[in-house]
């Protein structure tokens, strides 16, 4: 909140302090949570839009807490940002996406796993090092793991990050801005970083059934990412209209609700093994 005073003061004194109480014993919490095991990966499938095929699945964390039940990433991932908790529990996040992607592998399914990122966790000089080590140790092709990337990154030390980035590259991960359109410099990020593909955001696909604003833009997005060689993946697609539409225009990728929700690794199994 911009400016409390100018709330009414009966909401101030009773929500807002009963919301910072319980952000407050939320982030005690979360200190504990990656020692107690309460983290869980779900995954999403991510379709090739010509032939509705499972590409990749994206890896979304959620927080099993004992009282709370299913904690969404929305609120526990800042929380993470701001203690320095992002930093193991990225590496977690990590670590269990390539046994997840292994295991997939060894069932006989091949896809892509693309794993987001926070910014902080590409100003740790040991994240690198940690991801190819790690696809190593379980035995992952490189090229079957994409990144996500979002516009806060250019806060960080750009060295650190561009090179981190560049290193990843040249074993062979892919790299997406995720979130795409929403940030301050989302187009000199594709000037800047070694990226193959871009994500755009969910508020955009959201109307373009009706809104000739968003058609526009989305169109013209995906006419300059194919003119720079890069991918388009659309997220949050829930209906049938914005399918056609980002088909019609020749989107790569598509991922929403409308074809699946993210699912607990069994779930998932299932889900590609009835294709
Ligand atoms: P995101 O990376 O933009 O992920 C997409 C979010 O949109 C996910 O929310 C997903 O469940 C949701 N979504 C997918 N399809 C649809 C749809 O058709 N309609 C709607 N309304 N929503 C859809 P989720 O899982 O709650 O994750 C929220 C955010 O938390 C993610 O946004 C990402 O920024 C962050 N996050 C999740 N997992 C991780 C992680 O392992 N590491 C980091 N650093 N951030 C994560
Ligand atoms: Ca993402
Ligand atoms: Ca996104
Ligand atoms: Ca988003």
């Amino acid at each position: 909140v911009k400016d409390a005073a100018e709330l009414p003061y009966a909401f101030y004194t009773e929500e807002m302090e009963l919301e910072s109480q319980r952000l407050l014993k939320l982030k005690k919490e979360l200190d504990n949570a990656l020692e107690y095991n309460q983290f869980e990966l779900y995954f999403q499938p991510i379709y090739f839009t010509p032939d509705k095929k499972v590409a990749k699945v994206e890896v979304l964390v959620r927080w099993n807490h004992p009282e709370l039940g299913l904690v969404m990433p929305g609120s526990f991932i800042p929380l993470a940002e701001e203690t320095g908790l992002i930093i193991p529990l990225g590496k977690w996040v990590i670590e269990h996406a390539c046994q997840a992607l292994g295991e997939l592998n060894y069932r006989g399914i091949d896809i892509g796993m693309a794993i987001n990122l926070s910014p902080r966790q590409l100003s740790d000089r040991t994240l690198g090092p940690f991801i190819e080590q790690t696809i190593q140790e379980f035995k992952i092709d490189a090229k079957k793991i994409e990144l996500e990337v979002t516009e806060g990154l250019l806060i960080y030390n750009f060295e650190t990050v561009l090179s981190q980035l560049q290193a990843l590259r040249a074993v062979g991960i892919s790299l997406s801005v995720d979130d795409f359109g929403t940030g301050y410099s989302s187009l000199s990020y594709l000037k800047r970083l070694p990226i193959n593909a871009l994500k755009i955001d969910r508020s955009f696909i959201m109307d373009i059934a009706n809104d000739a604003n968003d058609k526009a833009i989305v169109s013209a997005v995906i006419a300059m990412a194919h003119k720079l060689n890069l991918l388009v993946v659309a997220e949050g697609v829930e209906q049938q209209n914005q399918l056609q539409f980002l088909a019609d225009n020749h989107c790569d990728f598509i991922q929403g609700f409308l074809l699946c929700k993210p699912q607990p690794f069994e779930r998932l199994c299932l889900t590609l093994e009835q294709k």
